[in-house]
């Protein structure tokens, strides 16, 4: 699903078949979890493939590798640039890119004091697909800021993640809603959460979170169409109260929610903001964005 023998990745310098690429079997990145990824899209537009915010993402992946003292000296723009090549080496025009810098053999736990990078890309559908989700709230909490730096997508967090969806999942649910240490809505396993009320919407502040690029986008079309935002904490019974709610990130885009739990949101879906978002964000990725400047 995600290569085949004409697939190349980019990796430390060259461009490869991802069969050729050898990966540090005594790494930090494997043992450890220090390790820093992006998930970047890119999309055929009337002008072209085009990767959305690019160097967004890149000045991420950086800070991540910063934040573990990982050293990684790339520019942005030589990521960008190589990312571009990388798509059309591939052929892709619509596609997901994962870049991900590993950390090199180490058994210590202080940083390793070589990088290695690797760039991936395949193509990919909307990561949760397009129909309304039926998520379970975790048992499992989002980690404390205070004991790793949530803004940054460092490989070993996701650990976190994947307990959440493989819960949810057996549980027979779409997604997992995870709260903070305190019992704040935090966000979903691997996208952020907004929820409709009384004509606004709420989005959890950041601090507890992993503030997504796709939250940033949609907070700025809101701005830019007169739609209300706040961002807030709120607990899961202010949530299982909302007329409706959706998730933001770069593989699901804006996706709707169904239900949490056993709370189904009254708010035809086609009637809220989420789906107005979901379609102005389609928009605005593909560069035919009518921009408004109501409230700008
Ligand atoms: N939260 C988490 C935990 C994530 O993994 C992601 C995906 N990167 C997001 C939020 C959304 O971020 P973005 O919109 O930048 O993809």
């Amino acid at each position: 699903m995600y290569y085949n023998e004409n697939s190349v990745v980019f990796h430390n310098g060259e461009f490869k078949n991802p069969k050729d690429v050898l990966l540090e079997t005594y790494g930090q990145t494997l043992h450890y979890g220090n390790g820093v990824f992006e998930g970047v899209r890119a999309y055929k537009t009337k002008n072209g493939t085009r990767i959305f915010r690019a160097e967004d993402h890149y000045k991420r992946l950086k800070y991540g590798a910063d934040v573990m003292g990982i050293p990684f000296n790339y520019s942005v723009e030589e990521l960008v640039k190589l990312t571009y090549q990388l798509l059309e080496k591939n052929n892709l025009e619509d596609a997901y890119i994962r870049p991900l810098i590993t950390a090199g053999a180490d058994m210590s736990l202080r940083t390793s004091s070589e990088a290695n990078l690797t760039i991936q890309c395949w193509a990919w559908g909307k990561y949760m697909g397009d129909k309304l989700l039926r998520v379970k709230t975790s048992s499992f909490e989002r980690p404390n800021p205070k004991s790793c730096f949530v803004d940054a997508k460092i490989t070993g967090h996701y650990t976190n993640s994947i307990l959440a969806t493989n819960e949810a999942k057996s549980a027979g649910f779409d997604e997992a809603l995870l709260l903070d240490m305190h019992g704040n809505v935090a966000e979903c396993s691997g996208a952020n959460v907004f929820m409709e009320k009384d004509g606004k919407l709420y989005t959890p502040k950041k601090g507890n979170i992993m503030p997504g690029i796709t939250r940033q986008t949609v907070m700025q079309i809101c701005k830019d169409e007169g739609i209300s935002v706040e961002e807030k904490l709120f607990t899961i019974d202010e949530f299982k109260n909302a007329d409706s709610a959706f998730f933001t990130g770069t593989a699901a885009e804006v996706v709707g929610l169904e239900s949490i739990d056993d709370y189904k949101f009254p708010k035809a879906f086609e009637t809220t903001f989420g789906a107005k978002l979901m379609k102005l964000y389609q928009d605005e990725v593909l560069e035919q964005r009518q921009k408004q400047t109501q409230n700008a």
